[in-house]
């Protein structure tokens, strides 16, 4: 297994991560282990990558997950739902108008063949997604776009993040529809309280804990889990 970031889930849950786009997006394959179901997790761009990366990982996908909107975590989500044949969820609602222009926002980066798109469900607070056996909550957390989820599964304390929280860092707010003060609220409310000992993937550069972007990141500074 290549780039496993939770040591605790490797048991129940595989990964594998491709950078994608011209951002380099972390695109997760993830994995349950037990049933070998998987679920592609923002196909940001290069599918065929992606692709490839699934048949080294050796697993169905029957599922995609999109975490918000912005361009270089949709731009393939098109084109790898008509490659498999299976259905898209998430985002929230609120990042409809992202998804509504990502031929538009894609052409601002270089980036062809990319399609708009809906998904077959829209996500909101309090949402489930499952891939085999494993079940991840969805937590509604606005601020970097204003329809960003973050999937959290409780059993093997690990999120996929997105654009939220970084390490180190946290997502950029100067974005149309971005807000730097709801996106600290999303943090401190929703992901702070998950506890220390959760382990995430995030959109971009390398994962981390809560625990350790509680104590170290400085966009946090004093905040309380
Ligand atoms: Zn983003
Ligand atoms: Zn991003």
């Amino acid at each position: 297994m290549t780039d496993e970031k939770n040591s605790e889930a490797a048991a129940k849950a595989g990964a594998l991560i491709v950078p994608v786009s011209p951002f380099q997006q972390n695109c997760t394959v993830l994995w349950c282990t037990a049933t070998k179901k998987a679920v592609v997790i923002d196909p940001g761009g290069d599918v065929p990558q992606i692709l490839a990366a699934i048949k080294q990982a050796d697993v169905t996908v029957d599922q995609i997950w999109i975490t918000h909107g912005h361009i270089d975590h949709v731009g393939g989500a098109a084109e790898l739902r008509d490659a498999l044949k299976v259905p898209i969820e998430g985002p929230h609602l609120a990042d409809k108008y992202l998804l509504d222009r990502v031929v538009e926002s894609g052409r601002n980066f270089g980036m062809i063949g990319v399609r708009n798109f809906a998904p077959d469900r829209w996500l909101s607070e309090g949402d489930q997604v499952k891939v085999g056996e494993l079940t991840f909550d969805v937590l509604f957390c606005p601020g970097h776009s204003p329809g960003s989820v973050v999937f959290f599964n409780k059993d093997m304390k690990f999120a996929i993040v997105g654009d939220v929280l970084f390490n180190g860092s946290v997502g950029r707010t100067d974005l149309p529809g971005g807000d730097h003060a709801t996106l600290i609220r999303s943090i401190t409310d929703k992901l702070l309280p998950l506890g220390d000992d959760v382990g995430f993937i995030c959109g971009h550069g390398p994962g981390s804990s809560i625990g350790h972007e509680r104590k170290t990141n400085p966009f946090l500074n004093g905040a309380m889990g």
